[in-house]
């Protein structure tokens, strides 16, 4: 680990080494510059996470060049469980620019991994909590928790959903972002499919959905993720929801009636890229400090990589990078993130629509064709989908999205 003296100056300082504030810490380390890359953990740290790096992330690791040597399950095709317990496939296929697989990983290696790979260029680690940023001459001044400070001509706020940098250099509003939060837990018995459950809880839709994913040492992942709008008080309602979730795989037959879970742990998700100013000079927030999370499915872990990749891009190229970076942010997540946004509000807002809507979908009736394309479309797949089955479908529901959520508010955010 890097002792900083009483006051440093770098480069570029990266709060937080999540997998958005690593992944630029090593683009950044790469190019020559001197970067620190702080986190009030020490790695390997563990995170809460379903543990899945979806199709995209896998692409992009390999694009980088990180060698991922930690033990990982291979996961292909997922069951959809509605609120009658109907099913609908979604297989997964390769596109034109991702594998048609993820993976299963814990977050204390995948996490690590990422660290390594960032300090294998020279980023610098320093392991402290930033307790306050400003802005300051041309650059900006950090200040840790251990007493120190560290100045550096620019930041990257990669510091998750709560982000100390975004809220220190006013690049948040709280109250227009939208929040979830979910909880994980593991049992130690073995799932042959991972499955996402739509489900009933205490006769209403549960506002979000619950998930069980095979790990890789013979355990499960399971956990609840419930969506909040901005209200962040309603976070237990997935803690007290868990218990009633286990009993439900465990009635389904997923698990066994012993199963006892174990390592609960909960954290933020921060989604759609509202409420946030991902850019103001040369501070820039990446990951879920920018809102980076699908706002259907709660995957963030791909887009805190590349839009951590893309803001080192951005410091490093030519430009302005607050204007180079938000039109990285533009072209490829928000377009998506946006109609997510306003279709998850449209679905809280009226959960019997939404119960109707998802128990449609896991009918028997509905044709496969229908599982193919919302797989698509709900993990944001179709940029590169290319002929893939049920591409044409799901580009049909992205314009019916649209035409749906045409002048809701999470559309006019960003002026799109
Ligand atoms: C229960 C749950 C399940 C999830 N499941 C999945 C999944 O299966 N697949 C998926 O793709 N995504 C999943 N997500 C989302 C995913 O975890 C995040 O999108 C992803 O971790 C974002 O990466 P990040 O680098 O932006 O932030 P993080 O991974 O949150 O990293 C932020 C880092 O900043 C550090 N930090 C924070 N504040 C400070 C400070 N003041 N000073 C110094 N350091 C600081 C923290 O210690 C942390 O290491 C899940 C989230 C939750 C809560």
């Amino acid at each position: 680990m890097h002792e900083p003296t009483q006051h440093e100056i770098f480069d570029v300082a990266v709060v937080g080494a999540g997998p958005g504030g690593s992944t630029a810490a090593a683009a950044l380390a790469a190019s020559g510059a001197k970067v620190a890359l702080i986190d009030k953990a020490t790695f390997p740290r563990d995170k809460a996470c379903g543990d899945m790096i979806g199709p995209r992330g896998v692409a992009l690791l390999a694009e980088l060049g990180v060698e991922v040597k930690a033990p990982k399950r291979v996961v292909g095709d997922m069951l959809l469980v509605g609120p009658t317990g109907g099913r609908m496939a979604l297989p997964a296929e390769s596109g034109d620019n991702y594998p048609g697989h993820g993976w299963l990983i814990s977050r204390r290696d995948f996490d690590n991994t990422l660290v390594e790979h960032a300090l294998s260029f020279g980023a610098e680690s320093v392991t402290a909590r930033m307790s306050h940023v400003e802005a300051h001459g041309r650059g900006y001044l950090l200040r840790l928790d251990n007493g120190r400070s560290l100045e550096a001509a620019a930041v990257v706020g990669a510091d998750g959903a709560t982000t100390q940098v975004g809220r220190n250099l006013g690049m948040v509003d709280e109250d227009a972002s939208l929040y979830g939060f979910a909880v994980r837990a593991y049992v130690e018995e073995s799932v042959p499919t991972p499955v996402i459950s739509l489900f009933r809880d205490q006769g209403a839709l549960f506002p979000g959905y619950g998930w069980i994913f095979a790990d890789v040492e013979g355990r499960a992942n399971f956990g609840v993720g419930v969506g909040v709008f901005s209200d962040r008080k309603r976070s237990s309602m997935a803690t007290q929801a868990l218990p009633r979730y286990l009993e439900l795989l465990k009635r389904q037959g997923w698990i066994s009636a012993k199963a006892e879970p174990a390592g609960r742990l909960g954290g933020w998700l921060k989604m759609g890229g509202l409420g946030v100013k991902p850019a103001r000079g040369r501070a820039l927030l990446v990951g879920d400090a920018a809102g980076m999370v699908n706002p259907l499915q709660g995957e963030g872990i791909h887009a805190a990589m590349d839009s951590g990749l893309a803001a080192a891009r951005a410091l490093i190229g030519a430009g302005d990078p607050a204007q180079v970076y938000l039109e990285h942010l533009r072209r490829t997540h928000l377009p998506f993130a946006h109609a997510a946004s306003a279709l998850q509000r449209i679905a809280l807002g009226h959960p019997r629509l939404a119960e109707t809507a998802m128990t449609l979908l896991t009918s028997r009736m509905t044709p496969a064709i229908v599982g193919s394309a919302w797989g698509l479309y709900w993990n944001d797949l179709l940029r590169g989908a290319g002929r893939i089955r049920g591409a044409g479908l799901a580009r049909a529901m992205a314009a019916a999205v649209e035409t749906i959520t045409r002048g809701a508010p999470e559309r006019q955010a960003w002026g799109q």
